[in-house]
């Protein structure tokens, strides 16, 4: 029974527990051995960057950005200079010439140490900082005369010192990590990757972080497998092979019934997809009236995203609004026509969704999603495409990029839905033992079936056999081995079947070599 406790697991995020996590362990699992066979490498970046490269990667209009991330102050660059920044900050008006010339001393140990950090580099030397210094020095100047005088000014000075203390910035500003692909960017660039033989390709998986309204298949806190292709080269082949790893994924993880649709949103040039845009601005304007809010405010902000609807009464306009697949340039037309004859040769099965769009300038030509059945609204288990010009977007050389994000967390739902769902953990092997004697056997026994890769349960303390049996039942044993003095004593063990209540008696080595029997004739122990 779950109980409440005072603390609970903070909303949109959860525990994952046991069987469950068998589930996950064999999808991730599955990730390694099928990524691997496409020789990509795992690259393991951390879970928090500054806020900037989120800003500059997903693009600072985005919901994620904007409204989504999880942003905060780094301030472990310098103790000391947090701690008289909190006092100073949270100081009441002094009352007193005492209290006014402790607050003077206050803010004088503040400047020394804000001069020496700026020096050492723990405090970053911008005009902000600077300004902030002498603005402290000036108020703190000013507080001893002022408690000479009587304290009369004491409450407008204080005020200004503070004012001038919150204008110090003391840390970076740091976010957890909404996607990786803008962390993957930066270690390309930060390790010269482009130095190594090209493409680089690399795999990842981990908790991403994004502030947005829970609900079954939307998390705060949540998983994303993905994989990047980065280098010289944009050949259709490399688009369709990403994409026949994702779908090899799938099929190997045992999640059938996927649809992989695919798109061109072309690419940023005059001739090509800001020609369309305009050309659908205009075929939007026209129908403007008949559309909800959202769509009517997204053709000035981003008429792209109207494709993106799910309002039903805006479908049938939607449906004759012009498509980019009859806009893209020579260039674009030719490499999304390779990308499809690439997937037919692979044996990958796609749609054509003209509606598949993404936002951003620097995303071009192949987009891709892949939903699942059973999944309601959010069926999105994976969305991909090229990104050509983010890793110089980032401050590299130019690069040419293509990737995916698969939503883990949604994959795992949908296997659970079609049955596919963790077995209950059980143990091989619950030793029922009592007597000292028996205990140092059954110890060296655990130890040896561990080691032949067997799961054993060893009870801590002393059971009578009836209760132990009793439990290995409920723990969904398979065997209970049976260890008394006598048993010890004699040599021979006995191995209970708990399924049928069936008994037989072994030495030690025949044990071993008929559980391995078992093991070895595929069944799960
Ligand atoms: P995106 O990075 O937005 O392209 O998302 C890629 C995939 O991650 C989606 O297709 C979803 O499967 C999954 N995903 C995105 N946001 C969430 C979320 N808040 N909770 C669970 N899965 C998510």
């Amino acid at each position: 029974m779950a109980t409440k406790s005072k603390f609970q697991a903070i909303r949109g995020t959860r525990d994952l527990l046991p069987p469950e996590t068998a589930l996950w362990n064999h999808v991730e699992q599955t990730a390694h051995s099928v990524f691997g066979t496409f020789a990509f490498g795992e690259i393991r970046p951390p879970v928090f960057e500054p806020t900037e490269l989120f800003a500059r990667a997903v693009g600072g209009d985005t919901d994620i950005v904007s409204k989504e991330m999880y942003t905060f102050k780094d301030y472990d660059s310098s103790q000391e200079l947090q701690g008289l920044w909190i006092l100073i900050f949270s100081a009441k008006d002094p009352k007193t010439q005492d209290e006014t010339l402790d607050l003077a001393k206050l803010a004088g140990k503040l400047i020394a140490v804000g001069r020496s950090a700026l020096e050492s580099g723990q405090l970053s030397k911008t005009p902000e900082n600077l300004r902030a210094l002498d603005q402290i020095e000036l108020y703190a100047s000013k507080l001893p005369g002022i408690a000479n005088q009587g304290q009369r000014e004491t409450g407008p000075v204080a005020a200004a010192l503070r004012d001038a203390v919150t204008e110090l910035d003391l840390g970076d500003e740091l976010s957890l990590r909404p996607e990786a692909t803008a962390s993957v960017c930066r270690a390309y660039i930060e390790h010269g990757m482009q130095q190594l033989p090209q493409p680089v390709k690399v795999y990842y998986m981990g908790p991403m972080f994004r502030r947005e309204r829970p609900q079954k298949g939307r998390y705060r806190q949540f998983y994303q497998i993905g994989a990047e292709v980065l280098g010289g080269s944009d050949a259709p082949a490399i688009d369709a092979e990403v994409i026949e790893m994702v779908m090899t994924f799938f099929d190997r993880v045992g999640l059938s019934d996927v649809e992989l649709d695919i798109n061109s949103i072309g690419h940023n040039a005059p001739d090509c997809r800001p020609a369309y845009v305009q050309k659908l601005k205009a075929a939007l304007e026209q129908v403007k009236d008949k559309l909800g809010a959202d769509s009517q405010r997204r053709i000035e902000t981003n008429p792209l995203r109207v494709l993106d609807s799910k309002l039903e009464r805006e479908q049938a306009i939607i449906a004759t609004l012009p498509r980019i697949a009859d806009h893209l340039c020579t260039e674009c037309a030719a490499h999304y026509a390779a990308v499809k004859r690439q997937l037919e040769l692979r044996g990958v099965f796609f749609k054509e969704n003209w509606r598949l769009v993404r936002g951003l300038d620097y995303y071009m030509r192949t987009t891709f999603e892949i939903t699942a059945k059973g999944l309601g609204s959010q069926n999105a288990v994976c969305g991909g495409g090229r990104y050509d010009g983010l890793v110089e977007l980032l401050g590299g050389p130019p690069t040419k990029g293509i990737g995916f994000a698969i939503g883990e967390d949604r994959l795992i739902l949908s296997l659970q839905e079609n049955g596919k769902g963790a077995a209950p953990q059980g143990r091989d092997v619950y030793i029922a033992w009592m007597g000292e004697r028996a205990y140092a056997t059954a110890v060296r026994a655990a130890k040896d079936l561990r080691n032949a890769g067997f799961s054993v349960e060893l009870p801590p303390t002393e059971l009578k056999f009836g209760k132990a049996l009793e439990r290995a039942d409920k723990l969904g044993s398979r065997y209970a081995l049976i260890l008394g003095d006598n048993e010890v004593s004699e040599g021979s063990w006995t191995l209970k079947t708990l399924a049928d209540g069936t008994q037989q008696k072994f030495t030690e080595p025949e044990l071993l070599e008929f559980l391995k029997s078992v093991k070895a004739s595929g069944e799960r122990l």
